[in-house]
């Protein structure tokens, strides 16, 4: 008796499974039941990931090697955005080309720049003057964890049903991010005080290098999209001289050629700086490797750092 009933009840769930699986080709294609976030930068997919868990489906617009600051939405991205039931981006303009598109979607869905609700005062104003600020937030871990929290909150608001979730995977993820500014802190420490100098392409260091002590220099502003002059190759070849810097840096997203010419300007004047290896700054690494999650190319960027300089 007790084996038939069980029989029915599983027919009757699968029935209902597969009923619903058919009901819209539309919703089987988002993956029944997730949520569809659609983010720009592969650092905020993955606090989406962490966050969301098992509940959400992540899309990163933006892959390995990609600039942010350049780069325009193609025909295909803008239906990945439309499609989206979310979408989370940095914002203090980090993606420059992109803000016009961001508005429209803000109009149809929850659309979050998780970098603006960081507290003002505690961002670096950009040298330029006016209200712009460096939008490379994720390289200071306590500010970062503030675009965490703002991931946990407006999932929950959208899919309150599981806000207990995304609180414990928030707090999970939070405290693996704590121990990596921990393993941060003590790697940098190595580095002889005086070789405290991070020479790269352009300017995504800045927080890096105000939350552990370092003095950074990057041959382009904030944003790759002005030009580097002469100019800007002999003051850093200037400073890499004067300094007796030993070693400079690639960006994955920025073309080598900036940083390869301040090494031959070294050179020029018999000053020998090596590339200490690349980093990973606006993007992150391959999927599926340590370096394409966040906490993998932060170590990786530490690692890569400390044993150039020390
Ligand atoms: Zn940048």
């Amino acid at each position: 008796m007790f084996k038939k009933w069980l029989l029915m009840i599983t027919s009757i769930v699968l029935f209902s499974v597969v009923g619903a699986g058919c009901a819209s080709s539309d919703e089987t294609e988002k993956q029944e039941g997730k949520i569809v976030v659609t983010t720009t930068i592969g650092q905020i997919a993955d606090i989406v990931k962490n966050v969301g868990g098992e509940h959400v489906e992540v899309t990163a617009l933006m892959g390995p090697g990609v600039d942010p600051h350049l780069y325009q939405a193609s025909q295909g991205d803008i239906q990945k955005l439309s499609k989206a039931d979310m979408i989370f981006y940095n914002g203090l303009h980090l993606e420059g080309k992109m803000g016009e598109i961001f508005e429209k979607m803000a109009k149809n869905k929850p659309t979050i720049a998780v970098a603006e609700v960081i507290p003002k005062d505690k961002l670096i104003k950009s040298q330029s003057g006016t209200n712009a600020y460096d939008p490379h937030v994720w390289f200071d871990i306590d500010l970062w964890s503030y675009a965490v929290k703002e991931v946990r909150d407006e999932l929950s608001k959208f899919d309150p049903k599981h806000q207990q979730d995304y609180k414990k995977n928030a707090d999970e993820y939070l405290k693996s991010l704590q121990d990596v500014k921990t393993y941060a802190q003590q790697q940098i420490v190595q580095i002889p005080e005086q070789s405290r100098v991070l020479i790269t392409a352009h300017d995504a260091f800045g927080y890096f290098g105000r939350a552990y002590g370092i003095e950074v220099k990057g041959l382009q502003g904030l944003s790759t999209d002005s030009e580097y002059g002469l100019k800007d190759v002999q003051s850093l070849v200037e400073t890499i001289v004067s300094r007796n810097i030993k070693a400079v840096f690639i960006e994955s997203s920025i073309s080598e050629k900036s940083i390869k010419a301040v090494v031959e300007g070294a050179k020029k004047r018999n000053h020998k700086v090596t590339i200490g290896g690349q980093l990973f700054s606006d993007a992150m690494g391959e999927e599926g490797t340590e370096e394409g999650t966040y906490i993998g190319m932060y170590k990786h960027n530490i690692d890569t750092i400390v044993s150039a300089l020390k």
